[in-house]
């Protein structure tokens, strides 16, 4: 078994359709994938594929100022709770877009809402945004553009309204998926905020955190597993896959989780049903 539960298409800030990531997915020998989308649930429509495909979804959500993601596996793309909170997630990412706009017109910048127009995604990402400023000489790279003008601080930075890790888990949780938190150490946090993360999130009602994900220095990776097995949480592990081009990145590239992790694996939890 080879799993990849995080990663995205085109239907948020990845760059490629379903199909190719499916694809690329059997290419790289995984079993079982789960596209997770920003805000977003991915339907894939592969049939015969030699790869399972799980329902996911990512959800930002905010958590004491700041922005924390929650993946959410297995889910029902018909249930009524999740569906309303995307819809609503969704308003707010287009609100935000249309306030980032405002502020790039200020700044002398114009063409984000054709470009946007222009584009295949369903969620619009500051990561969208960031590809613009590049594309339209704005800025040097993607860093640059989150720098200057889409970070807390930069001149477009328009603070985002997500639902509280409650109503995350609580949606996950209600269309029968399991809700992890993504990559925990991507916060900046430090160790006490950390705990307090990890304690909230419990709270809240989540069930599993990421102990591994692209790019993840081995010690942190050890200090997640351990942090799970303390907190008595499952363990998810994904790419975070979003462009092919990026070639640091690719499906099923992340380091496995540790042997003496292994009893609280995702795949142990009630609610997995995978074969
Ligand atoms: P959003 O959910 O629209 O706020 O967009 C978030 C996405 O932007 C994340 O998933 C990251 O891929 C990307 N992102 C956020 N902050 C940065 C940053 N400082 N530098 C580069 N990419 C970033
Ligand atoms: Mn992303
Ligand atoms: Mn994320
Ligand atoms: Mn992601």
């Amino acid at each position: 078994m080879k799993t990849d539960l995080h990663c995205h298409s085109h239907f948020s800030d990845g760059k490629h359709s379903p199909s190719f990531l499916i694809k690329r997915a059997e290419e790289n020998k995984i079993t079982h994938l789960a596209i997770t989308d920003h805000d977003f649930m991915t339907a894939t429509t592969e049939r015969n594929s030699k790869v399972q495909i799980i329902n996911g979804v990512e959800i930002s959500c905010n958590w004491q100022n700041r922005e924390i993601h929650v993946v959410g596996i297995g889910i029902d793309h018909k249930n009524h709770i999740l569906k309303s909170m995307l819809f609503s997630q969704q308003a707010s990412r287009h609100k935000r877009a249309g306030k980032i706009n405002e502020l790039l017109v200020k700044a002398g910048i114009d063409g984000l809402v054709a470009y946007l127009d222009a584009l295949k995604c369903v969620s619009v990402t500051r990561s969208h945004v960031a590809d613009f400023l590049v594309l339209s000489g704005a800025s040097k790279n993607r860093q640059q553009a989150f720098n200057r003008f889409l970070g807390k601080g930069g001149r477009a930075y328009v603070p985002a309204t997500w639902v509280s890790l409650s109503e995350a888990n609580h949606a996950i949780s209600a269309s029968g998926g399991i809700a992890v938190l993504a990559h925990p150490s991507r916060y900046k946090l430090n160790r006490s905020n950390f705990n307090k993360l990890i304690d909230s999130f419990k709270q809240a009602g989540g069930s599993a955190i990421e102990v591994s994900y692209g790019g993840i220095h081995p010690n942190t990776k050890r200090t997640l597993e351990e942090t799970a097995l303390k907190k008595n949480l499952f363990m998810s592990a994904g790419s975070d896959f979003h462009d092919a081009n990026a070639h640091w990145t690719d499906l099923g590239k992340f380091p496995e989780i540790s042997n003496f992790a292994k009893e609280n694996v995702i795949w142990r939890h009630p609610k997995w049903h995978f074969s």
